[in-house]
């Protein structure tokens, strides 16, 4: 399980200063953020505290199994944005 951000969020970054391990990406500082359409929660690294789904000021963020069914694709959306960008990270060091 984990918790997953969906459509409405605005990128206001109150998830992000309120996360206990940082698993909410990307921030400006990151290689990804200008192509980024939302931010996103790494499912490997949530734990289920749902501290975040309160600092929202959008309720943009629901645990998984709790997504209204027209954002029940943004667990993967959320997964995936984090393995493209393990995998692009891979890629980098293998060129390296
Ligand atoms: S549920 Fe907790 S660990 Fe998971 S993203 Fe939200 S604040 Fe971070
Ligand atoms: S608190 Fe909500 S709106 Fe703000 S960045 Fe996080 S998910 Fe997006």
């Amino acid at each position: 399980m984990a918790y997953v951000i969906a459509a409405p969020c605005i990128g206001d970054y109150s998830c992000v200063e309120i996360c206990p391990v940082d698993c909410i990406s990307p921030e400006p500082r990151d290689a990804d953020f200008r192509t980024a359409e939302q931010l996103y929660i790494d499912p490997k690294r949530c734990i289920d505290c749902g501290v975040c789904v309160e600092a929202c000021p959008v309720l943009a963020i629901y645990e998984d199994r709790n997504l209204p069914e027209k954002w029940r694709h943004y667990a993967d959306v959320n997964r995936e944005f984090f393995e493209h960008r393990r995998s692009a990270s891979g890629d980098m060091q293998s060129r390296a």
